[in-house]
């Protein structure tokens, strides 16, 4: 579908953009751009693309699709750096997972003529870096593009299409209501279990030990979420505050509330939020974006 595809950081998200648009037939040529000298040569070995290169300007030259996969914090700098080099016509896009400042860092770099379309996949791990990256991560996962006002239909078509070969679904929002409902769906989870383990570590009376060693499935879980990545996490935070703290407030007075029924002791309180809660999880089954499977599918070996 695409000519040349280049993919601008080859971690987790890039090398499986990579990997997919392989798998999905969606560009001719795949060409990738890391400012790391380790995670090129990595990249080398695991042979995702078609050329790695040190050289963004080689990368993005002659690309008819730009893909910014860095973090969020380090998209000013690499937009700038590419911008003189993209071609008339191409689409730009990226994966961040905050829209509006991905907007407010890359667009004052676009060149007239090429077609900047913000968009971000629904889909990753805990891990990181390119070893990390697999053909199957988007399969049947949201992406959800926030097309600017005014900006190319053609584009935004073509860019949804690109990720439907990669086995996604598609849907557009604007990016301030993307980012509050980031906040909500991503952005708070990994707050919180951030500091469920900084509790957990912190705790005076309970050693350390003993929190690995009797790490039941709720705070396993937790500290799933709290190995993410610290930089990628870190941007995020950076660049989500409004929101994040908008629904941190929220939370807060909600965490009051059963704070105060499990004083109170009110069980009949307290079963009827989890009854609401557990409906949650059985929508999102329903939905197709978990498992049912205990562990949520996972090999207790891995
Ligand atoms: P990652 O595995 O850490 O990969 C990021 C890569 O970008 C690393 O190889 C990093 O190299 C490289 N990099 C950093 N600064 C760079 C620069 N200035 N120029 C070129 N390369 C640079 O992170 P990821 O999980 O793929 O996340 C990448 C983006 O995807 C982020 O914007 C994130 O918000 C978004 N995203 C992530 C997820 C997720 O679950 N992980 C899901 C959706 C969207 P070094 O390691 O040497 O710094």
């Amino acid at each position: 579908m695409f000519q040349k595809l280049a993919i601008v950081g080859l971690g987790l998200i890039g090398s499986s953009i990579a990997h997919a648009a392989r798998r999905g037939g969606c560009a001719q040529a795949i060409c990738g751009f890391d400012a790391s000298d380790d995670v090129r040569a990595r990249a080398r070995r695991i042979g995702f693309a078609d050329v790695i290169t040190a050289d963004l300007a080689a990368c993005v030259k002659d690309a008819d699709l730009v893909i910014l996969c860095t973090p969020v914090g380090a998209y000013k700098e690499v937009a700038a750096a590419a911008a003189p080099y993209l071609a008339p016509g191409a689409i730009l896009s990226d994966v961040g997972s905050v829209k509006q400042a991905a907007i407010r860092d890359i667009l004052p770099s676009v060149p007239a003529g090429v077609h900047f379309v913000p968009a971000h996949p629904i889909a990753g791990t805990e891990y990181s870096g390119p070893e990390a990256g697999f053909a199957s991560l988007f399969d049947g996962r949201w992406i959800i593009v926030t097309p600017l006002p005014g900006g190319d239909d053609n584009a935004a078509a073509r860019l949804k299409a690109f990720w439907q070969g990669l086995g996604a679904s598609v849907d557009a929002m604007d990016a301030r209501h993307h980012d509050l409902v980031l906040a909500m769906t991503s952005h708070l989870p990994h707050l919180i279990a951030y500091n469920i383990v900084g509790t957990a570590r912190d705790l005076e009376d309970v050693r350390e030990g003993e929190v690995i060693k009797y790490s039941a499935s709720g705070f396993r879980d937790s500290t799933r979420i709290a190995a993410s990545d610290p930089t990628m996490w870190r941007d995020i935070f950076l660049n989500n505050k409004d929101a994040v703290l908008e629904v941190l407030g929220r939370f807060n007075e909600d965490l009051a509330v059963l704070q105060r029924a499990v004083r109170n002791g009110d069980g009949q309180f307290l079963f009827d939020f989890f009854t609401r809660t557990r409906a949650i999880r059985k929508a999102i089954i329903e939905q197709g974006q978990d498992t049912a499977a205990p562990n949520f599918g996972r090999d207790k070996a891995q």
